[in-house]
C-alpha cells in the first residue's frame, strides 16, 4: 500500500475522534491511580494535532512533516507527562521516514516501532512497570514480527493490536513503580494503567485507519 499524507492527516483525525469517545472512560481509569485527567490530556492533545495536521498542504507536504507538526501541536496542548512522550513518539516516527513522498507497508511499520521506542526511551521505562511501555513494546515486537514474516501492514497493525491489548490487560496485576501511582503500592492491583489504556486505543485507530 502507498500511504499518502491525505491518509495521514485522516489517521489523525480518526485519533482525535476516538480520544473524544474513550475521554470518559481513560480518566475513570487514571482517577484510580492519579489524578484523573489522562483522557482530557490525550484528547487535547490529539485534538490539537489533528487540526494543525489537517490545516498541512497535502501537496507541499511530506509524512515527515505531518508527524512533526503533530509532535508540536501536542506537546504545547498537553502539560501532563503524556506530553512530551507522545511528543517525542511522533518527531521519532517523523525521522523514520525522512525523505519519503509517501510511505509503503515497510515503512509505516518502522514508524510505528519508532513511536514505540521514542516512548520507552523517554519515558525510561521498561516493560512490567505498569506504563504505557506494557502495551507498546509488544505492540512494536509483535508488528514487526508480522512485517518480518511478509504480513501486509493491515496484518502487522492487527498483531500489534492484539498484543497492546493483551499487554494493557496484564498491567491490572502489576504494581507501578514509575510516577505517581508507585506511592499507593498494592492498592493499583486490579486496576489497567490508563497510559496502556489510552495506548489501545490509539493503536486500535491506526490499524483501522489502514483496512479500507
Ligand atoms: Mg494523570
Amino acid at each position: 500500500m502507498q500511504i499518502e499524507v491525505v491518509r495521514l492527516q485522516d489517521m489523525f483525525s480518526a485519533i482525535a475522534q476516538a480520544m473524544a469517545r474513550e475521554k470518559e472512560r481513560l480518566c475513570e481509569l487514571d482517577g484510580v491511580i492519579g489524578d484523573a485527567d489522562h483522557g482530557i490530556a490525550m484528547e487535547l492533545g490529539f485534538s490539537a494535532a489533528a487540526k494543525a495536521v489537517a490545516a498541512l498542504d497535502p501537496v507541499s507536504s511530506d509524512p515527515t512533516a505531518v508527524f512533526n507538526t503533530a509532535a508540536k501541536s501536542f506537546l504545547s496542548a498537553v502539560g501532563a507527562s503524556s506530553g512530551p512522550l507522545y511528543a517525542t513518539a511522533l518527531m521519532r516516527a517523523g525521522a523514520a521516514v525522512k525523505g519519503k513522498i509517501s510511505l509503503t507497508d515497510n515503512d509505516m511499520v518502522d514508524a510505528f516501532e519508532a513511536m514505540a521506542k521514542g516512548i520507552q526511551e523517554r519515558g525510561k521505562a521498561e516493560p512490567g512497570e505498569k506504563t504505557m511501555v506494557d502495551a507498546w513494546a509488544p505492540a512494536a515486537a509483535a508488528a514487526r514480527s508480522a512485517q518480518l514474516g511478509g504480513k501486509p501492514l493491515v496484518a502487522c497493525l492487527k498483531a500489534a493490536l492484539d498484543a497492546a491489548a493483551s499487554g494493557a490487560e496484564a498491567t491490572k496485576e502489576m504494581v507501578a513503580t514509575k510516577g505517581r501511582s508507585s506511592r499507593l503500592g498494592d492498592r493499583v492491583i486490579g486496576h489497567m494503567d490508563p497510559g496502556a489504556a489510552s495506548a489501545v486505543v490509539l493503536i486500535d485507530t491506526i490499524a483501522h485507519s489502514f483496512d479500507a
